[in-house]
C-alpha cells in the first residue's frame, strides 16, 4: 500500500510535496484556551483561528494550493462574460469527469440549490445513501424529503467493511416501489459519505444502483465533493479496480451519474463548485439560475483566478501521489489511535480521522451532546479544533424535540497537504491524555439555538464546571508547558 518500504521502521505516510511558502502557528496557554472556548459558547466554529493551534475544523477551503495552482491564477483571464479560464475548466471537466455541459457556482451548496429548484416537486423524495446538511437543508427548502438507505455497516463505527458508504439496493428497489417512481427526484448519490466518517461507496454498488433507475426511468445525483479520495479507496479496495488509474475510475464513476455536482473548496481547489452533465435539457433547465443566484456563466459568483485553479487542481485529481496524502495520513492517525484503545472509526475514511464521541464520553448521555462536549475538551487540552459531528449538527422534529443523530462524532478533519506528520502525531498524543482523563468531561445544553443549521452559530454551556476541573488536571499533568 505505502509506496515507500521502510529498512526498520515501522511504515509511515509520506509528503510527496515540500513546503515552500509558510505560516506561523500559535499555541496559546490552557488558561487562555479555556476562555476562549467559553466566549465561543462551546462551539468551535465561533473560536477566532487566533485562538487555534492546528485547526482540523473542515477541509473546505483549507487545502493547500499547488504552484502550479497559484502559478495559473496569475493567468486569470479577467472577463465578466467569455473568460478563457472558463474554457480551460470546462475543459478540465471534460476531461477529468466526462462530462460535456457545465455550470459554475460559487460552492458545493450552491449547486444544491440550483439542482433542488430544478428537479424536486414539492412532496417528492430524494432516496440516497446519506444525507450532508446542506444538502437535507436545500432538500426540505423545496419541499422534498430525504431517505437514507445505508448498507447494514454503515453506522457500526467500529468495522472492517471496506465500504460503509454503499447505499442498501434492496431497500432502494423496495422504496421506489413504495414510493413510486413518479414521487422520486432523483437518487442521490454521495462520494465518501462525509458525516458518517468519510466512507466511500464501490463502483460495484453504484453499477447497481445504475441498473435499479434505468429500470424505473430515474435520475441519479452524484454529490462529488469527495470523489478524488473515494476513487482512491476503490483503487485500494476494490479488486476489480486495483489496475486502473485514478482518472478511469473516476470516470467510471462519473458516467453512472446522470448529474455529477461538486463543492471545489474540497474537490480541486479552495473555491467555487459546479455542476456537470451530458443531459442537454436538465443543463438547460438549470442554466438561467447560475446568472440569477450565482454570476455570469462563465465565472459563478468565484473569482477567475479561483476559476483557473479549479482547472489545475482537477487535473491533479488525478495524480495518486496527491490524492493519497490525505486518506494516507487518516490512516496513520486512525490506526495509531485505534491501537492505542481510542474508538475511532474504521476502517479510516476520507476527509479527517473521525473518533466515536458516544463511546469515548459513554458517562454522557446523548441529549447532553457527547460530541460537542468531546470538541471543547480537545480543543481545551491541545489548542487542535476539531467540529461536532452529531446531534449539535442534527435538527428538531414538528414538536420541537432533538432528533438524535445517529452517529455521534469528534471530526479532525485534515486539510489536504496541510499538516506534517509530528502535528499529526502531537494530536493524537493530546487525544490519548483526554481518552485517560475521559471522566472529567461532562455535557452541554443550547443556550441560543438558531432555526436552521444552528450547529454553525448557535452558543452553549457547561452542565457542570467540568471544563475548570479538566484545564486545571491538565495544569497537574503537564507543568508549565504549553
Ligand atoms: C462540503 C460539502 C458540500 C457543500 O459544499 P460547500 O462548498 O461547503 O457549500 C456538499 N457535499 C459534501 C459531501 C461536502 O463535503
Amino acid at each position: 500500500m505505502n509506496p515507500i518500504t521502510f529498512y526498520r521502521s515501522e511504515p509511515f505516510p509520506i509528503e510527496f510535496h515540500k513546503a515552500r511558502i509558510v505560516q506561523k502557528l500559535h499555541l496559546v496557554p490552557v488558561e487562555r484556551r479555556l476562555a476562549a472556548i467559553c466566549q465561543a459558547g462551546f462551539n468551535t466554529f465561533k473560536l477566532s483561528t487566533r485562538d487555534v493551534f492546528l485547526d482540523m475544523l473542515t477541509d473546505s477551503g483549507t487545502n493547500a494550493m499547488s504552484d502550479n495552482q497559484l502559478a495559473a491564477m496569475m493567468q486569470a483571464d479577467d472577463a465578466y462574460a467569455g473568460s478563457q479560464s472558463f474554457e480551460k475548466l470546462l475543459k478540465a471537466v471534460q476531461e477529468v469527469l466526462g462530462k460535456t455541459f457545465f455550470l459554475p457556482t460559487h460552492q458545493g451548496r450552491a449547486a444544491e440549490h440550483i439542482i433542488c429548484k430544478t428537479l424536486i416537486k414539492p412532496g417528492q423524495i430524494v432516496p440516497m445513501n446519506y444525507h450532508f446538511t446542506t444538502a437535507l437543508a436545500h432538500i426540505t427548502e423545496v419541499g422534498g424529503h430525504i431517505e437514507e438507505l445505508l448498507c447494514d455497516h454503515a453506522l457500526i463505527l467500529q468495522s472492517a467493511h471496506p465500504f460503509k458508504g454503499n447505499i442498501d439496493t434492496d431497500k432502494l428497489e423496495h422504496s421506489i416501489q413504495h414510493h413510486s417512481p413518479e414521487n422520486i427526484a432523483f437518487i442521490r448519490m454521495e462520494a465518501s459519505t462525509n458525516l458518517i466518517g468519510g466512507q466511500p461507496f464501490s463502483l460495484e454498488n453504484l453499477t447497481q444502483v445504475r441498473r435499479i433507475a434505468n429500470q424505473h426511468d430515474l435520475k441519479i445525483v452524484l454529490d462529488a465533493s469527495l470523489l478524488g479520495e473515494n476513487a482512491f479507496l476503490i483503487q485500494q479496495r476494490e479488486a476489480a479496480w486495483q489496475h486502473k488509474s485514478l482518472g478511469d475510475i473516476i470516470q467510471a464513476v462519473t458516467s453512472l451519474a446522470d448529474i455529477v455536482y461538486f463543492s471545489a473548496r474540497k474537490l480541486s481547489s479552495s473555491r467555487g463548485g459546479g455542476i456537470a452533465t451530458n443531459d442537454k435539457d436538465t443543463y438547460l433547465k438549470m442554466e438561467p439560475l447560475i446568472p440569477l443566484y450565482e454570476g455570469f456563466l462563465t465565472y459563478g459568483g468565484i473569482s477567475v483566478k479561483e476559476i483557473e485553479a479549479m482547472a489545475v487542481g482537477l487535473y491533479e485529481t488525478l495524480d495518486p501521489d496527491n490524492i493519497r496524502q490525505n486518506p494516507d495520513f487518516i490512516a496513520f492517525m486512525v490506526n495509531g489511535c485505534s491501537h492505542k484503545g481510542i474508538p475511532m472509526v474504521t476502517p479510516p475514511g476520507v476527509l479527517g480521522a473521525h473518533v466515536d464521541a458516544m463511546t469515548f464520553c459513554e458517562h454522557i448521555p446523548q441529549s447532553q451532546y457527547p460530541a460537542g462536549a468531546l470538541a471543547s475538551a480537545f480543543y481545551l487540552c491541545s489548542g487542535v479544533r476539531g467540529m461536532e459531528r452529531g446531534s449539535v449538527s442534527s435538527v428538531r422534529d414538528e414538536n420541537g424535540d432533538d432528533i438524535p443523530a445517529d452517529v455521534e462524532l469528534l471530526r479532525l478533519a485534515l486539510p489536504r497537504r496541510v499538516f506534517t506528520l509530528s502535528q499529526i502525531k502531537y494530536a493524537m498524543d493530546r487525544l490519548e491524555w483526554l481518552f485517560d482523563n475521559r471522566h472529567l468531561i461532562g455535557g452541554l445544553r443550547f443556550t441560543y439555538e438558531p432555526p436552521v443549521l444552528r450547529f454553525f452559530m448557535g452558543s452553549l454551556e457547561p452542565v457542570s464546571d467540568w471544563p475548570q476541573k479538566l484545564a486545571a488536571r491538565f495544569r497537574k499533568d503537564f507543568g508549565n508547558s504549553l
